[in-house]
């Protein structure tokens, strides 16, 4: 099945409004120069609204790094997915190593934000992964199964295009080890079937699975060579103009 490539670059908490703004209209001209792929970008919160203005006129995709699961109320701190909404976004990272080991975040809650950014028609980035130590063990597919299930339970999809899975060895985020091409395509491939084993089969089939961790413009090319991978989670190199531009132009 054909899936549209997607390369995603996750800010995390870098940029002013001002930088935001520049490196926006840098991935625009970018994202210009190549046809048949998607991108995205995911900003700061507070970077939302000028950045929307920046791409509104290109195909570039707003998404946000985080959502809540109620649509307003008294939640200190926290952004609806109707808010994003309201500013533009089609898309939102949810369950990012980061959410999960630096804020405690739990699969159930990653469950309840995925089931609430649907509901107002934001697609999800589901993140998921094993650490280090669970690698070793030989746990990593248990550890890719248990989240995508708990992520993933009582979640119903219309299409496979409302859904991406963003698988991120949490090993490989931000230290420059990249999963080799046939890592990430073994636990791509797995991830793939447990997808088919959830939802009917032409579904399963349209769900874009990303490889995340030091992607960067040496590696992307292996990596988008591999049959089950349909994009880059890219956090580092997405923060610099040339490296983000050769990952959108991958060959
Ligand atoms: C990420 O933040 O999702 C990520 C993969 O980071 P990096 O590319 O810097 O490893």
């Amino acid at each position: 099945m054909d899936r549209k490539p997607l390369l995603a670059g996750n800010w995390k908490m870098h940029t002013n409004v001002q930088e935001a703004q520049q490196l926006a209209a840098s991935v625009v001209q970018a994202a210009a120069k190549v046809s048949g792929r998607d991108v995205m970008i995911a900003p700061p919160y507070t970077a939302l609204t000028a950045v929307e203005s920046t791409i509104s006129s290109s195909g570039v995709i707003l998404g946000a790094q985080n959502v809540h699961w109620e649509e307003k109320g008294a939640f200190t701190g926290e952004i609806s997915a109707a808010m994003l909404k309201d500013v533009g976004c089609e898309m939102v990272i949810i369950g990012h190593s980061e959410r999960r080991h630096v804020f405690g975040e739990t699969d159930q809650m990653i469950n309840k934000r995925v089931t609430g950014a649907l509901r107002f028609g934001l697609t999800p980035v589901f993140c998921i992964g094993e650490t280090l130590e669970q690698r070793e063990a030989g746990r990593t597919m248990t550890i890719l199964e248990n989240q995508v299930r708990a992520g993933l339970d009582n979640v119903a999809l219309k299409s496979g295009s409302h859904l991406v899975v963003a698988y991120e060895p949490v090993w490989a985020i931000g230290t420059g080890k990249t999963a080799t091409e046939a890592q990430a395509q073994e636990a791509h491939s797995f991830i793939r079937n447990l997808l088919a084993d959830i939802y009917e089969k032409n579904i399963a089939g349209q769900i874009r699975i990303l490889y995340g961790g030091s992607v960067k413009p040496e590696n992307i090319d292996i990596l988008m060579q591999q049959d089950d991978i349909d994009g880059a989670l890219v956090g580092g190199a997405a923060l610099k103009a040339e490296s983000f531009e050769r990952i959108i132009c991958f060959q």
